[in-house]
């Protein structure tokens, strides 16, 4: 595995890296550094994942499942036999200032005591709150949404509002999955269980423990004023994070993450955030390209030395 990227990267010039030739190298070398199977709330086996992400052309790729690195084993002999290389992974749910943000592990030993403990913690509290989200929808004419989302989830100890969403959806609930969080599952709509995550600090000390890289996970996504986005940034660099991802499409564009990272010092990563295939949705490999003058988080990854 390695050694197929080893060849990639001498006879594409990877490790000639500078700031100048960057962008012609970067075009040549694809990458997809987050993604989901069914090990959490993904509609793709962890085989069928990088399969599908070798017929895009992807070289590097992580699979990162929402607190779960059951996959990876999968997803490792897969790639073996593909011209893929798999960096493990997780994106784990943390809390930061009373709201959800996730941090994406890359290169972790999905070993490591700390972390396995860690997320085992956090699959009980996604049990948990999957009793109460199906009571609240049970107060509101939905009934059966528990056993619905487990069976949606596969994997019992991953359930997520995802799953909730599906089964909404198949009941015909709502329409589609949007709808489902905007009339059920969203904050403070009528299934909503204030979930109880970690803090950011031992997330990202877990991360770490397991030799992984900590990357901040889609900033966009979290609707924050600019202020409160760079009080996170300040936090999650006081904390020893070590890299944010860039891309999507929200309010804040990728120039300022980018003038953020270079400011607190982080490297850039970037990934599709795969869930399943479809209209609208970034497929494997659909992702922002690292600019130049930025470090790019694989750069110190161990999987790609
Ligand atoms: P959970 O970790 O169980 O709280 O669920 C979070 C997951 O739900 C995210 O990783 C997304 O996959 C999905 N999700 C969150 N918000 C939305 C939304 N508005 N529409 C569709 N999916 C969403
Ligand atoms: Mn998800
Ligand atoms: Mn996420
Ligand atoms: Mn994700």
């Amino acid at each position: 595995m390695y050694d197929s990227l080893s060849a990639k990267v001498l006879s594409r010039g990877w490790f000639c890296y500078d700031a100048a030739s960057f962008p012609s190298v970067a075009h040549s070398l694809s990458i997809d550094l987050h993604t989901h199977s069914t090990f959490s709330d993904g509609v793709l086996a962890p085989a069928d994942l990088v399969r599908r992400a070798a017929s895009r052309g992807v070289d590097l790729l992580a699979l990162t499942d929402h607190d779960e690195t059951g996959g990876l084993a999968e997803a490792a002999r897969a790639a073996s036999e593909l011209d893929v290389t798999l960096v493990p992974g997780v994106e784990i749910s943390a809390a930061w200032n009373g709201q959800t943000v996730h941090i994406v592990g890359l290169d972790i030993d999905a070993q490591a005591s700390q972390l396995v403990d860690g997320l085992a913690s956090i699959r009980r509290a996604r049990g948990e709150r999957a009793v109460l989200i199906a009571a609240r929808l049970d107060g509101v004419g939905v009934s059966g949404s528990l056993a619905g989302a487990v069976r949606h989830a596969g994997n019992s100890a991953a359930v997520g509002r995802s799953h909730f969403a599906r089964f909404l959806v198949e009941q015909k609930h709502v329409r589609n999955t949007s709808d489902a969080f905007r009339r059920y599952l969203g904050a403070g709509r009528s299934g909503y269980v204030p979930p109880a995550w970690p803090q950011l600090a031992l997330v990202i000390d877990w991360i770490h423990c397991a030799g992984g890289q900590a990357v901040l996970a889609h900033p966009d996504r979290y609707r924050l004023a600019p202020r409160v986005l760079q009080s996170l940034f300040g936090d999650f660099a006081q904390c020893g994070g070590n890299a944010i991802e860039i891309g999507g499409d929200g309010r804040f564009k990728a120039s300022a993450q980018i003038r953020l990272a270079r400011h607190f010092g982080f490297a850039l990563s970037s990934g599709s955030d795969f869930h399943a295939p479809g209209k609208n949705v970034s497929d494997l490999g659909d992702v922002t390209e690292i600019p130049p003058g930025v470090t790019a988080v694989w750069q110190r990854l161990r999987t790609v030395k």
